[in-house]
């Protein structure tokens, strides 16, 4: 493995080997996870052909939201998410996003009706670590919409039978889906996770019958535009 002197920023975003830029396709090639040598369909390969899968591209950064989330007596999604992709685990962009919104989503929304539930929040990490990278484009569902309704199946005890909690499930995730869509611009894993706990917060406030959305201040200046080769110049966020 070539180890090249690059900082902590260009594997943030890059690959997490070398820091050289990923490429991504819209057909999958065959590959090998660098970590744990998975052979499977890749969608994202770096310039040098490493690959790392799933699974090890979100391994520590799920642990640490999973330890965050079963700790915080926050209510305000944004706060805790803000501070935990500071972490170093957390990248740029990548599949673990999609395991954060619906853990941060359902512990902050615990924590604002002062319930203790560490079964959800863990329930909501298994669920939401199943989406993989790239479902925004490869799918059609951003993995953070996804997580919205992940949060509200969990918190309303959805199950395929169960008519409304199902609708509520599918509704929450159909008007993020809209916003984040509707706001353009190549795939930002920041954005999309803001944008999924404006529009969960929301959502849930009317759902429950209170007053979240007005109790917490989601606004947020974004300060990741340089690690973002693809920041949308017209993001909202953009400080
Ligand atoms: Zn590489
Ligand atoms: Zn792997």
């Amino acid at each position: 493995m070539d180890i090249i002197s690059l900082d902590m920023g260009s594997k943030k975003t890059n690959c997490m080997i070398c820091g050289s830029e990923l490429e991504h396709l819209n057909e999958p090639v065959a590959a090998a996870c660098e970590y744990c040598g998975a052979e499977e369909d890749g969608y994202f390969i770096c310039k040098s052909g490493h690959y790392v899968c799933n699974g090890c591209h979100s391994k520590d950064a799920l642990e640490v939201i999973m330890n965050v989330c079963l700790n915080t007596d926050s209510a305000n999604p944004n706060e805790i998410a803000e501070a935990l992709m500071l972490h170093p685990s957390i990248h740029m962009h990548g599949p673990e996003h999609h395991a954060l919104v619906p853990t941060v989503l359902t512990t902050a929304y615990l924590n604002y009706i002062d319930k203790d539930d560490d079964d959800a929040i863990i329930e909501a990490m298994e669920r939401g670590k199943k989406v993989p990278g790239g479902h925004c484009a490869l799918y059609g569902v951003c993995g953070g919409a996804t997580g919205v309704g992940i949060a509200v199946s969990i918190l309303t005890e959805a199950t395929p039978l169960t008519a409304e909690p199902r609708s509520h499930a599918m509704w929450s995730t159909a008007r993020t889906l809209d916003v984040i869509a509707d706001s353009g611009g190549a795939r930002c894993c920041k954005k999309a996770v803001r944008m999924s706990f404006e529009e969960g917060v929301k959502y849930m406030s009317k759902l429950f019958g209170n007053n979240w959305v007005d109790d917490v201040d989601l606004s947020v200046k974004c300060t990741y535009t340089k690690l973002n080769t693809e920041c949308d110049p017209t993001c909202k966020y953009r400080a």
